[in-house]
């Protein structure tokens, strides 16, 4: 429950903090500590755990991003607000250094503080609780994970991608699920990572490659072109008879090379440019799409796109989200639209989650949305479902 949630305000200015205390009395939040600087701060917090930290930027001591530094390396886990008055630049730069540092950023609050706002973010933070809690990667072994494969519980699932134009169901990413009669849904963050260190991410790929063109043709038995798009590892790639494989089995299920897509974040293309280049190059000889996954969290993205004739980019979650409140995620938005259209690739919008976020990616001219808005990632069956019930 929010009211039980122990807050800790990290604000110079004595009005400030007075206002926040009421607002704070007024949503029923009795568990509030506070601090006059970073320095103060450190030393409450050897003593006492906060869910949340209102941390001001700018104070006299030690100041936020200082403070933000510390913390981290003194192992603090409390989620954070910035509740600066600084522009909003310098406070987005902040919150992604705070990011990379591995805290949770709920988001900023204005000063003095409302309380529409501070529910807002209260709300935010019990949501943040409850995906940690799903999110929370369980450590398998290497053998439960293979015979999990052996056993074919790891399937695909099928997440739906949607034109912004027209809102028509265009195609589905096939994301690998493992169905353990012991532990239930599993997401690939628990078993994938392993998986990729080792040759037996083949099996993988092979299972949910095939899975993924059987269910194209069932869609299209019943006249549903959609496009199948699948993840593939920088592993799979490094093999230069996959195009080969894929081709025969494309040929051997009747599925046009064109309903199919491969997917390809970039740090898979950097890391073995001659064979994943030959790879890819061949695959979209043969009329196959590739697409680029996450695009702009890796490193030297706009090389890796005169190399590889990539005909699809995705935007990363991370910069569609933000772009709603942040000026800089969304110039970002823009040039990777900008530059999608000079390399003739469609653009496609992932983790788009609000009905904001999907009217700003519209009106920027982003070709495709994929996100909980538009689908969740289904089994294959439930997806005729979500077509007709839309
Ligand atoms: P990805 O390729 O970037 O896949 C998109 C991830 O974003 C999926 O997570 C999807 O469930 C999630 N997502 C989609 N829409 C939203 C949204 O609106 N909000 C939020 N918060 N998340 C959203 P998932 O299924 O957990 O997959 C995680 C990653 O695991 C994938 O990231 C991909 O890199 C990898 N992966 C999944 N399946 C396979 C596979 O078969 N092979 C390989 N090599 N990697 C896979
Ligand atoms: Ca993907
Ligand atoms: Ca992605």
């Amino acid at each position: 429950m929010m009211q039980d949630s122990k807050v800790l305000i990290l604000e110079d200015d004595q009005f400030q903090v007075k206002y926040f205390r009421k607002a704070l009395e007024k949503v029923g939040i009795e568990q509030v500590w506070e601090a006059a600087d970073g320095r103060q701060a450190l030393d409450l917090l050897k003593e006492v755990e906060p869910d949340i930290i209102f941390c001001d930027l700018k104070m006299e001591g030690m100041d936020g991003v200082e403070f933000i530094r510390h913390a981290s390396q003194q192992g603090i886990f409390s989620s954070l607000v910035f509740t600066s008055a600084l522009d909003a630049g310098i406070v987005s730069s902040v919150e992604s250094m705070a990011r990379s540092y591995g805290f949770t950023v709920l988001g900023k609050l204005e000063k003095p503080v409302e309380l529409e706002a501070l529910k807002k973010i209260l709300a935010a933070s019990e949501d943040q609780a409850r995906t940690a809690v799903l999110e929370d990667a369980e450590i398998f072994t290497f053998d439960q994970i293979i015979s999990a494969l052996e056993n074919d519980e790891i399937t695909p699932w099928f997440q739906p991608k949607v034109g912004f134009d027209d809102g028509d169901w265009v195609g589905s990413e096939a994301l690998a699920r493992w169905d353990s009669p012991t532990h239930g849904m599993i997401n690939p963050a628990s078993f994938i990572p392993l998986l990729e260190t080792v040759s037996e991410i083949d099996l993988l790929m092979a299972a949910i490659f095939e899975k993924s063109v059987r269910q194209c043709k069932a869609w299209l038995n019943i006249g549903k072109r959609v496009n199948v798009a699948v993840n593939f590892s920088v592993r799979n790639l490094t093999d230069i008879d996959l195009p080969k494989r894929i081709m025969g089995l494309l040929d051997w299920y009747g599925v046009p090379p064109e309903l199919i897509t491969v997917e390809v974040t970039e740090s898979a293309v950097s890391s073995d440019t001659k064979k994943v280049t030959e790879c890819l190059a061949r695959l979209r000889m043969n009329g196959v799409n590739v697409s680029i996954d996450d695009f702009g969290t890796g490193f030297s993205s706009i090389q890796q796109l005169s190399k590889i004739p990539f005909n699809e980019l995705k935007i990363d979650l991370s910069f569609v989200q933000d772009s709603v409140s942040n000026p800089n995620a969304r110039a970002i938005v823009e040039s990777n639209i900008s530059l999608a259209r000079q390399f003739k690739m469609k653009t496609v919008a992932e983790g788009v989650e609000t009905k904001e976020q999907w009217d700003l990616m519209k009106s920027m001219g982003v070709d495709i949305c994929q996100g909980f808005y538009t689908g969740r990632p289904m089994k294959g069956k439930d997806s005729i479902e979500w077509y007709l019930n839309r």
